[in-house]
């Protein structure tokens, strides 16, 4: 048994949000009020995600990356990693975090053997930084940084193109990849940011930053990635570490995708762009066996739009919901 689409995509990997709530409000993301956070009680429990990510990896699915919100806000949040680390089905667990909370938690990581800490940044300027995320601890995300370099964890930096705040800042980061060995990845700023699109005076798509990135470096080089991959990735010749662009907004990562999405709350996405197709914490809750969930996921996973057009195309609701109630 596995689980597969109707365009014949496999599904292997899930991104799993470990709850909603943030230490930070960063403004592509949410609103400065925050989001309306829901009840304690309507969260998946960590034995739930546990469950979850057991029956899926019955049926493939290889790797997971916890998000959120911000994981590492929530209690006990290593406990799970603990559990997941027993599944040996699992060829990797991985993270994304913002990184305020984690200095103390790296060794822990690096014993856990979690693969891939996706760091959130999106300026090297204290003010900038502290204006975007509306919180001032860059100081202490950029120490993250810099013990993730060391560790043997593998890191890549997230930085979320955002036009008249940080695109003056895009080659500063390729910078960052001269002597650290990390990936550099660019990511197309969506509307899920609890309002909807805002407005944008140029819009920075992955065309426009390959073209601004290659006007001051004509000699990058385009860097091979599995196929499942979400970002185009490149090098500057010489350069210690890589980067690359995700076009996360022009969508054309599609026809490759290997993703499920789990919310906080239980939600089953078979896509970013969709509305959510069912509930999996009531669907335990009301006493599901492991094959009722396997036949579920089974299922489910047939009704995979094409590609994120379609999926927006199908929703009841605009596409506005923060990030952090989705999992990014
Ligand atoms: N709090 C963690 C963090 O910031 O890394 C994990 C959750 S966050 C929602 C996951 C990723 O989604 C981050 O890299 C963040 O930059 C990205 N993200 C959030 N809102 C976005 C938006 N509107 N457009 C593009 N990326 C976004
Ligand atoms: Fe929090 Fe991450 Fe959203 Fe920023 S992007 S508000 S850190 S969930």
């Amino acid at each position: 048994m596995e689980l597969k689409d109707k365009f014949g995509r496999k599904i292997s990997y899930l991104r799993l949000a470990v709850t909603d709530r943030c230490n930070l409000r960063c403004k592509y993301c949410m609103p400065a009020q925050g989001i309306a956070i829901v009840p304690r009680k309507e969260l998946l429990t960590y034995k739930e995600m546990y469950r979850i990510v057991r029956v899926l990896s019955e049926l493939g699915v290889n790797k997971v990356r916890l998000t959120g919100g911000e994981p590492f806000v929530r209690k006990n949040f290593i406990h799970l990693l603990e559990s997941l680390s027993f599944n040996n089905k699992l060829d990797q667990i991985n993270i994304t975090t913002n990184g305020a909370l984690i200095t103390n938690y790296i060794s822990k990581l690096e014993s856990l053997n979690i693969n891939t800490i996706n760091l959130s940044l999106d300026s090297l300027q204290k003010n900038k930084f502290a204006e975007i995320t509306r919180r001032d601890v860059f100081e202490e995300v950029y120490k993250t940084l810099i013990a993730l370099e060391n560790s043997n964890l593998t890191v890549k930096v997230n930085m979320v193109v955002q036009s008249g705040v940080n695109t003056n800042e895009i080659t500063d980061f390729i910078e960052l990849s001269k002597t650290k060995n990390i990936a550099v990845r660019f990511i197309e700023e969506m509307p899920f940011n609890g309002k909807g699109q805002r407005h944008i005076k140029e819009v920075w798509n992955y065309n426009k930053i390959l073209h601004h990135i290659q006007n001051y470096y004509p000699k990058v080089v385009s860097v091979k990635t599995e196929k499942t991959s979400t970002s185009h990735m490149y090098k500057i010749p010489d350069y210690k570490g890589t980067f690359g662009i995700i076009p996360a907004f022009t969508r054309t990562i599609c026809n490759d995708c290997n993703r499920i999405r789990i919310t906080a709350t239980g939600m089953f996405k078979n896509c970013l762009f969709d509305g959510g197709v069912f509930n999996v914490r009531d669907f335990i809750r009301n006493g599901a066996s492991d094959n009722d969930l396997k036949n579920l996921f089974i299922e489910t996973v047939q009704g995979k739009p094409k590609n994120g057009f379609i999926a927006e195309l199908n929703r009841t609701s605009k596409v506005s919901e923060s990030m952090s109630t989705i999992g990014g």
